[in-house]
């Protein structure tokens, strides 16, 4: 295929200071659960981005001082030289494919408490340390200042030392002392570090110019700063103090790579924000700057991308989530295969692993995170080990994941399903408010599959263990799914809910199937996740009262992982939703409900119309459980093995029916090691410093 000739400017090189990025394609500082932690999990991801062709790659935050320690956050660390090595492995992995490594000094000060070091957190004024947590940051002295500018020139020092080519000055996301020395709301100082914002950018100007003087022949010196803070004159707009500290910095850094303060206004979902949604506050920030300029907003659209090229608003496409859901997104557009690009949806299911501590998972991107410790390459997988036929039964996430994965392996592969149309639940998942992009899973797979010969496809076709039987398959896997229980079961009532009965009661999928409703339409989520409240969205705009409520302590609890939570219950409030926190179901009378606090158990009635249960899924395990019931049936049709996959096997996160047909293709025709994990660990080595050591 021959690329859009529109496309080539994407693919000019790029001088950065000293280094030259060899195309517009930034993979910009993204935090992955890896990081030291896991530290060849980390450099493998990171490999594979430039192997994909982005130009430059950088590291997530990198603390460089024990007083600014942001753990238990799994970043990348360079308090001392012992660090290098985890870090250099990344950058080789980054320098093996051409591309320029870029590392992301923090320091966390007021947002980073100092967890494991136990210092004392320093800010530009003592204040209480960041969210909820008891303790406070000192006010830094003249002598903390000093320091600090050391620590930063020699973090500068290590980073250059560990290889990399891009070292950042970081004042963004509201993470990091320097932006509170920047932010008028934090920094009330008397001296020459507080007041104006010549004296507010003072600290900022002395670190560029500190780390410059360190490594700046050697390295580029960029700046990562979020220009506006979405909280008006209270906070850093992009036409006041953002703009100001552009205009006075101007040409200091080699880069400036600016975005949204905090994290949750930088990566927000598709269901609040748009493509290049950031644009309308980044875009005068050429203006200010001869310097090359990085802008985020979920780009994955290549005429965008050239778009805001030609426009002058950037001159790097920065990307973090969609450099995740496609690692080869810039080598498509190079080859001029665009429609292969897996674009990200915008379900931040990626960030959720951040938060919960642990290695991130995609939803497009069945390999993200299994780079290393399975060596899953997003593009390659290994060829079939067997001439078995496979029959994929279900069309879902899943069974399309798995049907498109045995298919490219080269295996023979029927894909059954029962509807007319591919796509099991995200057909209407991706029909509710907000959710369009979600679609994006479907539409990719069905695309890959169009493309592959191997693969049959037939539609309207229901399978009973007996037809299934009478093909001839040599493996079967079962991706039938799984649908809302009606009955209240789910985390909080294990037994029926008193009163139970049929009228006026519903799931989800009642609702998304269309029933009528009848207001006041009470909403139960005991989910957590984002369908209760798209239904009250969905609900209250067919002009219904809506009333929510919830075991929980707000709206959606598990979205704070995926930052969207705020956002959610300020949309709920908006549309004139009740809410109530702290509260299960008891009865269910016919006009009205018992509810019961969790804390005290006192009670109280409301009135209802319809009730929605919004609480746990059954798999529809009935295929498998008759297949599997009868084995010398299985054996006479010559079947070698039945296997669950996706929400059939246990309903979960459509990242997780994603990853299970993925590994169900992976791992057909091998041995499962049942005893032992079935990916490589990495064992922090033992210090030999130690009685006897
Ligand atoms: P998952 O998320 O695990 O992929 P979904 O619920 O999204 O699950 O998709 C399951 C798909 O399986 C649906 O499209 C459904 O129509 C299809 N399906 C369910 N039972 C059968 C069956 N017996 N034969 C063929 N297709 C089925
Ligand atoms: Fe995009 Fe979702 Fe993947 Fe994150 S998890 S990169 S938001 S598709």
């Amino acid at each position: 295929m021959t690329r859009d000739s529109r496309y080539d400017v994407l693919f000019d090189e790029i001088k950065i200071g000293p280094v030259t990025a060899r195309n517009r394609f930034y993979q910009v500082p993204h935090c992955n659960g890896m990081g030291t932690e896991y530290p060849s999990a980390m450099a493998a991801m990171r490999s594979v981005k430039a192997e994909g062709g982005w130009g430059v790659v950088c590291t997530e935050e990198c603390d460089f001082h024990h007083t600014g320690d942001i753990a238990p956050a799994i970043e990348a660390r360079l308090w001392s030289d012992q660090d290098i090595p985890i870090m250099a492995r990344m950058v080789d992995g980054v320098h093996e494919h051409g591309s320029l490594a870029g590392c992301e000094l923090v320091y966390g000060g007021a947002a980073g408490h100092n967890r494991v070091s136990r210092e004392i957190p320093m800010a530009p004024v003592a204040i209480p340390v960041e969210g909820t947590e008891p303790g406070q940051a000192r006010a830094m002295d003249k002598q903390d200042i000093r320091n600090f500018r050391r620590w930063h020139q020699q973090g500068a020092i290590r980073a250059r030392d560990a290889g990399f080519d891009i070292v950042y000055v970081y004042a963004g996301h509201n993470l990091c002392l320097l932006q509170h020395f920047i932010a008028a709301r934090y920094n009330q100082r008397t001296d020459e570090y507080g007041g104006s914002i010549e004296n507010r950018v003072r600290l900022m100007k002395e670190v560029i110019e500190d780390t410059k003087e360190a490594v700046g022949g050697t390295m580029a010196v960029a700046v990562r700063f979020g220009v506006d803070e979405l909280l008006g004159e209270e906070g850093i707009t992009s036409y006041g103090d953002g703009r100001a500290v552009v205009e006075l910095l101007a040409d200091l850094p080699d880069l400036w790579d600016v975005n949204l303060s905090e994290w949750e206004n930088d990566s927000q979902t598709a269901r609040f924000a748009e493509e290049g949604f950031q644009e309308p506050f980044v875009g005068w920030v050429k203006e200010v700057t001869k310097k090359p300029v990085v802008a985020v907003g979920r780009y994955t659209s290549v005429d965008r991308m050239v778009s805001l090229v030609n426009k002058g608003v950037c001159d790097f496409i920065g990307a973090a989530r969609p450099s995740i859901a496609d690692p080869f997104l810039p080598t498509k557009v190079k080859e001029g295969r665009i429609d292969d690009i897996r674009e990200c949806i915008g379900c931040n299911i990626c960030v959720s692993g951040d938060f919960m501590f642990m290695p991130m998972r995609c939803t497009q991107n069945p390999t993200k995170g299994e780079e290393w410790r399975r060596g899953w390459h997003p593009e390659r997988i290994e060829d079939k080990a067997s001439d078995s036929r496979v029959l994929v039964v279900g069309g879902g996430p899943a069974g399309l994941e798995a049907a498109r994965a045995l298919g490219q392996r080269g295996y023979e592969v029927t894909l059954a399903e029962a509807g007319t149309e591919l796509g099991g639940h995200l057909n209407q998942v991706s029909e509710l408010p907000g959710l369009s992009s979600w679609a994006r899973v479907r539409d990719w797979r069905i695309g890959q599959l169009h493309k592959l010969p191997n693969v049959e496809i037939f539609m309207d076709s229901k399978l009973d263990a007996q037809q299934v039987r009478e093909f001839g398959f040599d493996h079967v896997a079962i991706a039938t799914g799984s649908s809302w229980r009606r009955d209240g079961i789910g985390r909080s009532h294990r037994t029926p809910i008193e009163g139970l009965h049929e009228d006026g009661i519903f799931s989800p999928n009642d609702i998304m199937d269309g029933v009528e409703v009848e207001g006041p339409v009470v909403i139960y989520d005991d989910d957590h996740y984002f369908m209760a409240s798209t239904l009250a969205e969905k609900i209250a705009a067919q002009g219904h009262k809506v009333i929510y409520f919830t075991p929980a302590a707000d709206v959606a609890h598990w979205t704070h992982n995926t930052m969207e939570q705020p956002r959610i219950q300020y949309r709920l409030m908006d549309i004139g939703c009740d809410l109530y926190f702290g509260k299960t179901l008891s009865t269910i009378g016919d006009q009205e409900i018992e509810l019961t606090c969790v804390y005290s158990d006192n009670r109280s009635w409301i009135d209802r119309g319809s009730l929605v249960l919004v609480t746990m899924r059954d798999a529809h395990t009935q295929l498998y459980d008759d297949l599997v019931a009868d084995q010398d049936a299985l054996q006479t049709a010559g079947i070698k093995s039945v296997k669950a996959i996706g929400d059939c096997l246990a309903p979960g996160l459509i990242a997780a029916a994603v990853y299970g047909g993925h590994r169900y293709a992976r791992e057909l025709d091998t041995d499962e090691p049942l005893d032992e994990p079935p990916f490589r660990r990495e064992v922090v080595g033992l210090s030999s410093d130690w009685p006897g050591g």
